[in-house]
């Protein structure tokens, strides 16, 4: 039953639900083969096995030999060969039909690899059935200028979005205010200006294009944002203008990070632009989870119930909480970008559960969530095979039939994304 769910499986398109990738005129690709393959989720887990951050470094370094590299490399690898982040390396290297990982395989892959250029990033993904991938790739301001001003011109297939925590994590100084106001072409001297120049940037960013706005914030706060008031934020913004020298701590900010936050939540309501927000696990090692869980979410769900809310990475590791949410709550979508290659076992039980508990259109099975194109399809093939096993799992104990399994595998690769971002594909049916 696996084997022919997956076969279907891989035969369907994939609008990929997350993805950070390059601007492709600014993208090149390592030379070296471990450089090469270190632009993904492995170097997390050999920084859990204890390596340094200078031996990473050398390790990432295009410069350093792969001789020179390889027994730092083998020292960390035998600790951690067998995690779902190694998998990524050991797919790549099977792409190019090396097996196994050691110093001569990989100087023959340095012959092999197909390093990509800018233009030929959107074939590459074309080539994995990919039809349209949600990229966080605006995530500067002068990046969002020339992009508004049209100087930055993305691929069909490129779906943006806004990243919103530089429209309130910085807002602490008068600065970063300014700053951020000047990408509207503006000076601001009071909120109300500020809100009205972010306004006027997120209308014109959705005429060039952008399909939702994307939240990352659980990366330095705990994501319980407060509906606090006007006037606290306003002293806390005022303090900013009072004295450039002034800027503003965590906690003292967190009223107006709070308040801001649920202002751009009207924003994206009256843009129609559905939220992808962080929660669970973080890139790299050594920040705290709990912060993250998307249970600290729920002020937010309740309140804005006419938002759409794309939740990540499966909360990972709080499954329970994920799955009330999505249950309980008609704005909340279950986004399982990343999970499926921090953990196979648990995507799997999570989609196993989904079906039985959450509306399956809520579901968008897979993001990269990667900048490296050349890493997609080790974990697109990683999704693949957690889809099918769910699939085949609920199929052999009778839940669904295989012609069900087939077209719910359609809809969370493809259907649901398409439909919740409103990309407009044409509707796939197995
Ligand atoms: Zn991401």
């Amino acid at each position: 039953m696996y084997g022919e769910i997956l076969e279907t499986v891989k035969q369907i398109p994939v609008v990929d639900s997350h993805e950070h990738l390059a601007i492709p005129s600014s993208y090149t690709a390592p030379r070296e083969p471990i450089a090469f393959l270190l632009r993904g989720y492995f170097p997390s887990d050999l920084l859990s096995s204890g390596i340094s951050q200078k031996e990473l470094q050398t390790l990432q370094n295009d410069e350093v030999s792969t001789e020179e590299k390889w027994p730092i490399f083998r020292k960390y690898w035998v600790k951690t060969e067998h995690t779902a982040y190694a998998r990524e390396v050991k797919h790549i290297m099977r792409i190019y039909d090396e097996e196994t990982v050691t110093l001569e395989s990989l100087k023959r892959l340095s012959q092999k690899m197909d390093r990509l250029t800018g233009d030929r990033i959107v074939e590459f993904l074309e080539s994995l059935n990919i039809k349209a991938a949600l990229v966080d790739i605006l995530g500067s301001l002068e990046t969002l200028k020339r992009f508004i001003k049209g100087e930055i011109k993305l691929p069909e297939c490129y779906k943006p979005l806004i990243p919103l925590p530089i429209f309130h994590e910085p807002v602490r100084s008068l600065y970063n205010i300014q700053s951020i106001a000047e990408v509207a072409g503006r000076t601001v001297t009071c909120l109300d200006e500020f809100l009205e120049a972010v306004k006027e940037i997120f209308k014109r960013l959705k005429e060039h294009g952008v399909v939702g706005v994307k939240d990352q914030s659980a990366y330095y706060r705990r994501i319980d944002f407060k509906p606090s008031t006007r006037e606290e934020a306003e002293q806390l913004f005022n303090k900013c203008l009072k004295d450039p020298n002034n800027s503003l701590g965590w906690p003292e900010v967190k009223p107006l990070d709070d308040f801001l936050f649920h202002e751009y939540m009207r924003f994206a309501k009256n843009l129609n632009l559905p939220v992808q927000i962080h929660t669970g696990h973080m890139a790299g090692i050594r920040n705290r989870v709990d912060k993250a869980n998307a249970a600290h979410f729920i002020r937010v769900l309740e309140l804005h119930q006419e938002v759409y809310f794309d939740l990540f990475h499966g909360n990972w590791p709080y499954m329970g909480d994920l799955l009330f949410l999505a249950k309980n709550y008609p704005n909340a979508y279950v986004n399982l970008c990343w999970v499926n290659i921090i953990d196979p076992i648990y995507s799997v039980n999570l989609l196993e559960r989904a079906v039985v508990t959450i509306p399956h259109k809520k579901i968008n099975g897979f993001g990269g969530d990667y900048f490296a194109p050349e890493m997609v399809p080790a974990h697109l093939s990683q999704a693949r095979e957690n889809i099918a096993y769910a699939l085949s799992n609920l199929a052999s104990r009778g839940w669904i039939s295989k012609t069900e399994a087939v077209n719910l595998a359609a809809d969370w690769l493809y259907n649901n994304p398409n439909e919740l971002f409103k990309l407009g594909l044409k509707p796939y049916s197995p």
